[in-house]
């Protein structure tokens, strides 16, 4: 999983150098699928399944700008000085899957934009820090979800981080809050169990939509978004992230 993490890593390092102003998001997609094919890789995002059968998602990256949380379509839209562009990243490498997202800031982004960004990338450093073998997730997501909230921020509820290993989605569901499903069905934190944990944090309402093409999700006030996101492997001791580039 770890050599899996290391493509998805290798792509988001990509994308941060390409996504500049004047750069659209079809051309940062198309860099992503360079890079997977040359990795032996394949991209576990196109083609994802929807209710429609023969309709899957079209796009190699998720990429989400501002008022999108998550599930954006790479498209001709063309990327702006202020921006913040969230790129989601799914791989299968021999069998193994790694899946990792960030943030990122284009230019002159706002202060008020920027916290948003820095809070959710350290509600996920906050997660990290907090797996130890034998808790349970909602005592981690609970730190989470108060952090984010105290600072005035949404927390998106409508969608969850995942188990993953020989495919991207397993169970559990791993939500970035705390609600009477995941209490009453906790997860216990035991070594060699490995979670994509992603926080996802709005300006506003913690509302969100889905637009009529089925997968991209904005927020309904349309306030920006962020949403951060590693793999990560529940080991003695602590947490090891696989998707850091190590
Ligand atoms: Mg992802
Ligand atoms: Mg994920």
């Amino acid at each position: 999983m770890r050599r899996a993490g290391r493509v998805v890593h290798s792509v988001l390092q990509r994308c941060r150098e390409i996504c500049q102003p004047g750069v659209t998001t079809k051309e940062i997609d198309e860099e992503a699928q360079r890079i997977i094919d040359d990795a032996g890789a394949r991209g576990l995002f196109k083609n994802y399944p929807t209710y429609k059968p023969g309709e899957g998602f079209p796009g190699t990256l998720c990429i989400s700008v501002n008022e999108v949380v998550v599930h954006g379509i790479a498209s001709d839209r063309v990327i702006e000085d202020g921006d913040i562009v969230g790129i989601d990243c799914g791989v299968q490498l021999d069998g193994w899957c790694g899946d990792s997202a960030t943030t990122i800031m284009v230019g002159n982004v706002t202060p008020e934009v920027r916290k948003l960004c820095e809070t959710t990338q350290h509600v996920l450093q906050i997660a990290i820090e907090n797996i130890k073998p034998g808790r349970r997730w909602s005592q981690v997501a609970r730190l989470m979800q108060q952090y984010a909230e105290n600072l005035g921020y949404g927390v998106v509820q409508d969608f969850v981080g995942h188990g993953i290993g020989q495919k991207m989605h397993e169970d559990p569901k791993v939500p970035n809050f705390v609600n009477r499903e995941l209490l009453r069905n906790d997860i216990l934190l035991q070594e060699g169990v490995v979670l994509a944990i992603e926080p996802m944090c709005n300006m506003g309402t913690k509302a969100v939509k889905t637009l009529a093409d089925q997968w991209t999700v904005v927020t309904l006030d349309g306030k920006p978004a962020a949403h951060y996101e590693h793999t990560v492997a529940v080991v003695p001791g602590g947490a090891e992230v696989l998707t850091d580039g190590n």
